[in-house]
């Protein structure tokens, strides 16, 4: 953990612990837990930085693209009605997708704090959301921000493991054709000995149709968390790292005007 990581961390302990004073008269029926809501297009590297954000914030990430990917994996007869409407490049529903995420949000792990990624994807999910976390202390939107022809670059290039689901991209700056790339992707092994394969919603056709519905559907949500003073904006196109510690940054800048 870098240096800013480190504080950052440090202030948001020391504000959780404020918050828990005992002769604090509102300790025993506010709950301080960190909760965050990762925004962002598809490929804008929301599952790794929820990941690394989870592990920082010590909460669980709940991905809901893992939760759908799992039940397509086992053959459900829900799975099933998820995959017809994955391949389209659609959205589940919002009341299925609510009922799963609420499903979630009442294991005992998610009442410190949460890093959800893939969901709210609506409005209509956010305001169900506000209900399923009635008393349960603020919620953060952090948009990681990246413009579509880096998404359709990125993710056409993206190979996954199918063990592990690990993401995993073809070296970059060697001037290999897409073809040469994808050839040599092709070949890759994880180093769990999966094989690294494109997942079937990552071709150019889907991609493009995926981020026309997250045009229309999620960025909508951009506004309604920036009007409640909930929104953080980051670059996401500057390298992991580097988007990290400003996801940090923004958080401690939180944690210390809450605290004020
Ligand atoms: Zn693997």
């Amino acid at each position: 953990m870098n240096r800013t990581l480190a504080a950052a961390r440090s202030v948001a302990i020391r504000a959780a612990h404020r918050d828990l004073r005992p002769d604090d008269p509102r300790s025993s029926v506010t709950p301080t837990s960190t909760n965050v809501v990762l925004i962002g297009p598809p490929g804008a590297g929301k599952g790794t930085q929820a990941a690394r954000l989870a592990r920082f914030l010590d909460v669980p990430t709940i991905s809901t693209g893992d939760m759908l990917r799992r039940a397509v994996q086992s053959g459900s007869a829900v799975g099933r009605a998820v995959k017809v409407v994955m391949e389209r490049g659609a959205l589940i529903d919002d009341a299925m997708m609510t009922e799963i995420v609420a499903a979630r949000l009442g294991e005992a792990d998610t009442q410190s704090g949460f890093v959800l990624d893939g969901f709210p994807r609506t409005v209509e999910q956010a305001i169900a959301l506000d209900r399923l976390l009635e008393r349960r202390g603020h919620l953060i939107a952090v948009e990681l921000a990246v413009p579509d022809s880096a998404i359709i670059r990125r993710l056409s290039q993206r190979r996954v493991c199918d063990r592990c689901g690990r993401n995993a991209e073809p070296a970059a700056g060697n001037g290999a054709s897409h073809e040469g790339a994808a050839g040599s992707a092709h070949s890759m092994v994880c180093p769990c000995g999966g094989a690294l394969q494109q997942r079937s919603d990552d071709t150019e056709t889907v991609i493009r149709e995926r981020l026309r519905t997250y045009d229309r559907a999620t960025r909508p949500l951009v506004d309604f968390y920036r009007q409640r003073r909930a929104l953080r904006a980051i670059d996401g196109t500057q390298a992991p790292d580097l988007v990290m510690s400003q996801i940090a940054r923004a958080l401690d800048a939180v944690f210390d005007h809450a605290a004020s």
